[in-house]
C-alpha cells in the first residue's frame, strides 16, 4: 500500500475513534442533567453507529452477499445487531468502537514496521537529476526512461540502473551489497541504483526505467514481504472459518433454547448469547499473529535480512540442515593468482587469453581474474562466449577456439596429458585444441565463518553440509578446516540441486533444510530447499527471485541472526494463542455462572488483542 494513503487511512480511523468517544463521553455527561426518550437514544446511538461501523457493516454485507458469511468481522455486527434488541444502544456502539481501536492498533503496528525497514534500507532514491539539453532537471525517478542521460552528482545516490557515459569515479555499494569496498567506474561501465557516488560527476546512459531497476526491486522485496503467509497464520483462518460459524449456531441456541423451551426471560438470554459472541471473537488471534509476524520481518530487515514471507521464519525456526554452496558463500570467493604455467606461450599470453575468455562472466573466478589482471581488456577480440556451468568456459579470441576451465573441461575435449597443482583451483588454457598452460588460483575461508557455523549448530541446526564443483582435495581441506559434517565435491550444478534432493527427502516431518548460495549458478537450489538464503545477491534477479532470503551483508552470522528472529517470533505467537484462549476461557467460565456482562466482555476482548500486540512489540524490542 502507498505509504501516503496508509498514513491518511490511519488519520481517519484515529479521528473517528476520537470524535466517537468524545460524543459517547458528552452523551454520559448530559444524561445526568437530562432524560432523553428511548427513540431520541435509538437515533442518536444509530447515527453514531454508522458512523463508527459502516467500513464493518458494509464489509459483512458484501461478505454475506457473495455467501462467505462469518469472521470475526460477522460476529461483531451480529453482536451490535443483538444490543439493539435488548435497547442497549450504548453498548453496540461501544462493541464497534473497540472494534476499531484494535483495528487502529495494528494498522500502527503494521505501518510502523514497513517504515522501519524502508528506512532502515535508505536506499530508495528520491529524485534523478535529468538532461535536458544543457540544462538538468531534478525529476522523479519515474519519470526517466530508457536511453534519457541523467547525472550523478558526488554524495548522490544513482537513482537507475545505467552505463556511463563520461566522467569516473568510485561508487560505494555498502547499501545494497552489504560489502564495503569502493568501486571504481568509468565509461561502459554498467552502474546499479541505489549505489552512492563518492568522488566525480557521473553521466549515466539509463537502461532500465525505475520499476525494473534494481532499487526498485530491492524495495518490492520489502514492500511484499508478507505475500506468503505462514502456516500458523493459514491454521488461524482455517479455523476461524469452521469456529466462526459454530459460534454462531450455539449463540443462536444459547438464546432460543431456553427462551422457547424453557420459556425463559427472553431478555436475560439474549445478553448472554451476545455475552458469548463478544467472548468468543477470535480478534487477538488474527490480529496479532500477523502482527507478530510482521514485527519479525521488520527487525530482521533492520539487520538488512529480507525475508520473502512469515512462513519462511516458521521454517528457518525450524531448520536442522543447513546446506552451503563453497565458493562465495563460506569462502571469499576472492581468488589470488599462486602460479602461472605456460607452454609454447608467454605467462603474460595465458593470463591475457584467459582474462579475455573469462571477461563476459559473472563468476567469482572470472570476476578474481579480471581484477588480478588489472590492465584493461580489448573486448573486440571476444566473441561467443558460452559457459559451461561447473566446468569453465568457451570462447572465440582472436578468432581462435579456446577452452578455459578445470579437468572436467579438459577431459571432455579429449586432452588427457597435463598436471595440476594439488591444493588450489587450476584454471586450464587450451587454445585451437592445444595445451598451452594454467593458473592456479587460491580462494581464503571467510573470517567469521567458523564462528558463525558454531552459533548455527547452537542454535539447533544439526548438520552441516557443503557442496562444490572444486576440486576433492580443495573441498575437503575446507571442510576439515571449518569441521563440517558433510562435504561433496567436484560436483555439476544438477548434481548439486540432486543431492540437495536427496536431503530434502531424508528430512523428518518439522525439519527443515536450508541452502545457502551466493546465487552465482545455484537458483535452482535456492528455489527447491525450505528455506533459500541468498548471500549478497542483489543485482542478481535470478537470485533475487530464486530464494526465500537475502542477506545484503556478506556476513554469514546474519543467517543465526534470521534463526535467532525466527525462534523468538515463533515462541511469541505461541504465548499469544496460549494466553488469549485461557483468558477468553476464563471470561466464558465466569459467563456461564452469569458473573460477567457485556462490558466485560467487550473489553476482555479488546484488552487482549491490545495486550498480545504489546507482548509483540515487547519480544523485538531491542537489538538482536
Ligand atoms: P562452486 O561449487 O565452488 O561454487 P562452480 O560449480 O561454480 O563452483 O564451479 C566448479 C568448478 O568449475 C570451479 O571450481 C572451477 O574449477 C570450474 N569453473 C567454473 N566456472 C569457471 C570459470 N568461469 N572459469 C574457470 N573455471 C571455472
Ligand atoms: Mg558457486
Amino acid at each position: 500500500m502507498n505509504k501516503f494513503y496508509a498514513n491518511l487511512k490511519q488519520k481517519a480511523l484515529l479521528n473517528k475513534i476520537i470524535i466517537t468517544s468524545l460524543i459517547l463521553f458528552s452523551f454520559v455527561i448530559f444524561n445526568f442533567f437530562y432524560s432523553f426518550t428511548l427513540n431520541f437514544k435509538f437515533i442518536f446511538f444509530f447515527i453514531l453507529y454508522l458512523f463508527i461501523g459502516y467500513d464493518i457493516i458494509l464489509i459483512t454485507l458484501k461478505n454475506t452477499l457473495k455467501f462467505n458469511l462469518l469472521d470475526e468481522k460477522s460476529l461483531m455486527f451480529i453482536a451490535t445487531i443483538g444490543a439493539f434488541f435488548l435497547k442497549q444502544y450504548f453498548e453496540a456502539v461501544l462493541i464497534f468502537l473497540l472494534y476499531q481501536i484494535g483495528e487502529l492498533f495494528q494498522n500502527i503496528a503494521i505501518f510502523r514496521s514497513k517504515s522501519q525497514i524502508s528506512s532502515a534500507l535508505q536506499i530508495r532514491p528520491l529524485y534523478a537529476n535529468l538532461k535536458e539539453g544543457d540544462f538538468l532537471k531534478k525529476v522523479s525517478p519515474l519519470k526517466v526512461k530508457p536511453g534519457d542521460v541523467i547525472v550523478v552528482k558526488p554524495g548522490e545516490r544513482v537513482p537507475l540502473d545505467g552505463v556511463v557515459l563520461s566522467g569516473g569515479s568510485f561508487l560505494d555499494s555498502s547499501s545494497i551489497t552489504g560489502e564495503s569496498n569502493f568501486l571504481s567506474v568509468g565509461p561502459k561501465d554498467f552502474v546499479l541504483s541505489g549505489v552512492v557516488n563518492i568522488s566525480g560527476a557521473l553521466e549515466i546512459k539509463v537502461t532500465k526505467k525505475y520499476e525494473e531497476s534494481t532499487v526498485k526491486k530491492v524495495l518490492n522485496l520489502i514492500e511484499n514481504v508478507s505475500s506468503k503467509k505462514s502456516k500458523t497464520e493459514n491454521l488461524i483462518k482455517k479455523f476461524a472459518k469452521i469456529y466462526t460459524p459454530t459460534v454462531v449456531i450455539a449463540a443462536f441456541l444459547i438464546f432460543i433454547i431456553p427462551t422457547l423451551l424453557f420459556k425463559e426471560d427472553w431478555h436475560v438470554w439474549l445478553e448472554r448469547c451476545l455475552i458469548f459472541l463478544v467472548i468468543s471473537c477470535p480478534c487477538a488471534l488474527v490480529i496479532s499473529i500477523p502482527v507478530s509476524f510482521f514485527l519479525a520481518i521488520s527487525k530482521a530487515a533492520k539487520n538488512r535480512i529480507l525475508i520473502k514471507g512469515s512462513i519462511f521464519l516458521e521454517m528457518l525456526a525450524n531448520v536442522k540442515t543447513a546446506i552451503f554452496d563453497k565458493t562465495g558463500t563460506l569462502t571469499k570467493g576472492k581468488f589470488i593468482i599462486k602460479e602461472i604455467y605456460s607452454l609454447n606461450l608467454s605467462k603474460e599470453e595465458v593470463l591475457e587469453i584467459i582474462c579475455l575468455a573469462e571477461s563476459k562472466l559473472n563468476h567469482p573466478i572470472a570476476k578474481s581474474i579480471k581484477e588480478a589482471y588489472g590492465k584493461p581488456l580489448n573486448l573486440n577480440r571476444v566473441e561467443k562466449v558460452k559457459e559451461i556451468f561447473g566446468k569453465g568456459v568457451k570462447a572465440l579470441v582472436d578468432e581462435k577456439e579456446v577452452f578455459v576451465g578445470n579437468f572436467k573441461l579438459l577431459k571432455e575435449i579429449g586432452i588427457s596429458s597435463f598436471e595440476e597443482d594439488e591444493l588450489g583451483t587450476n584454471v586450464h588454457l587450451v587454445v585451437e585444441g592445444k595445451y598451452c598452460g594454467r593458473i592456479v588460483l587460491q580462494d581464503e575461508i571467510k573470517t567469521n565463518v567458523e564462528y558463525a557455523l558454531k552459533n548455527i549448530k547452537n542454535n539447533g541446526v544439526e548438520k552441516i553440509v557443503m557442496l562444490t564443483g572444486d576440486k576433492k582435495v580443495v573441498g575437503e581441506n575446507v571442510a576439515k578446516n571449518l569441521n563440517l559434517d558433510f562435504v561433496f565435491c567436484e560436483l555439476l550444478p544438477y548434481e548439486k540441486v540432486e543431492k540437495l534432493e536427496s536431503f530434502l527427502k531424508k528430512r523428518g516431518e518439522k525439519e527443515f533444510v536450508a541452502f545457502i548460495g551466493d546465487g552465482v549458478n545455484d537458483a535452482a537450489s535456492l528455489k527447491l530447499a525450505d528455506v533459500g538464503v541468498a548471500m549478497g545477491a542483489i543485482g542478481s534477479d535470478a537470485a533475487m527471485e530464486a530464494c526465500d532470503v537475502v542477506l545484503m551483508d556478506d556476513d554469514i552470522n546474519k543467517i543465526n541472526i534470521a534463526i535467532l528472529i525466527a525462534k523468538r517470533v515463533v515462541k511469541t505467537v505461541k504465548q499469544n494463542i496460549v494466553f488469549s484462549l485461557s483468558f477468553k476461557g476464563l471470561i466464558f467460565v465466569l459467563g456461564i455462572f452469569g458473573l460477567t456482562n457485556i462490558w466485560l466482555a467487550i473489553f476482555s476482548d479488546v484488552g487482549v488483542s491490545i495486550l498480545a500486540i504489546l507482548n509483540a512489540f515487547r519480544a523485538f524490542k531491542g537489538k538482536f
